[in-house]
């Protein structure tokens, strides 16, 4: 079409409400997914301006660099407020505006129910804008540019602070240090004995060990060393048994 600015169509899309949410839930998926071909960005919804320790400005330099840890091809901010954001028409729009930009196959979003209320809220808030963004009748522009309609074909929420039961799990066995180079980004938030702020549930030294905990866990599963667990409200089909065989345990 004449003028048409097209972004780069990426495979998966990756939400998180909060810078930060993504590194702990799916970096280990998005670090394989693009070790393997796939072109993968990063939305967060927030600035994450509530949080105890640090700034939406520190948290901003934070977000950059762990997006370059990862590889993603792009990271965007929908500025949503911290805490407050609701589930409805205005906001969904705005998630659907980012969909329909880079149309991505997969979704990948946060739990569907979690110890912060933020991430139950956004995970349905995803969900609802990534059916809603494959109806035409929805109009959303771009600039002036109307936008075409995209549905993703599968929303994925990984699994971030409780432990619920996963659908499927993704091997990161070999893309753990990334991960956790990448959560270490976040240099106010997790533990730093060199900052003078004050401690929170993420920042104790024993809540990266949780995080590591986590995803032995989950490998176990399946029998290789680390994995990320995910929840799927649509069925998984496979068109081969091989996908099974290759993780039998
Ligand atoms: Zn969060």
């Amino acid at each position: 079409m004449m003028g048409e600015k097209m972004f780069e169509k990426l495979d998966i899309l990756a939400f998180g409400v909060h810078p930060d949410d993504v590194e702990l839930g799916c970096s280990g998926t998005i670090l394989a997914s693009i070790a393997q071909g796939k072109k993968v960005g990063v939305v967060d919804l927030t600035r994450g301006e509530l949080g105890t320790r640090g700034s939406a400005e520190i948290r901003k330099e934070e977000a950059a660099a762990a997006a370059k840890v990862l590889g993603v091809t792009i990271r965007e901010n929908l500025e949503m407020a911290d805490g407050f954001f609701q589930n409805d028409e205005n906001h969904q729009r705005k998630v659907i505006e980012i969909i329909r930009k880079y149309r991505p196959e997969i979704i990948l979003c946060n739990s569907t129910e979690d110890r912060h209320p933020d991430h139950g809220r956004s995970a349905q808030l995803v969900q609802d804008a990534a059916f809603l963004s494959g109806l035409r009748k929805i109009e959303t522009y771009m600039g002036r540019q109307k936008q075409q309609e995209w549905r993703p074909k599968y929303v994925f929420h990984y699994i971030q602070d409780r432990f619920l039961h996963p659908d499927f799990v993704f091997d990161i066995s070999e893309f753990m240090e990334y991960k956790i180079k990448s959560v270490l980004c976040y240099k106010t938030q997790f533990h730093n004995p060199d900052l003078d702020e004050p401690q929170t549930y993420i920042s104790s030294p024993e809540f990266l060990e949780a995080v590591k905990a986590r995803a032995m866990m989950l490998g176990k599963r399946i029998g290789v060393k680390y994995a990320e667990g995910y929840i799927t409200k649509k069925v998984i089909g496979v068109k081969t048994f091989d996908s099974f065989i290759q993780h039998a345990t």
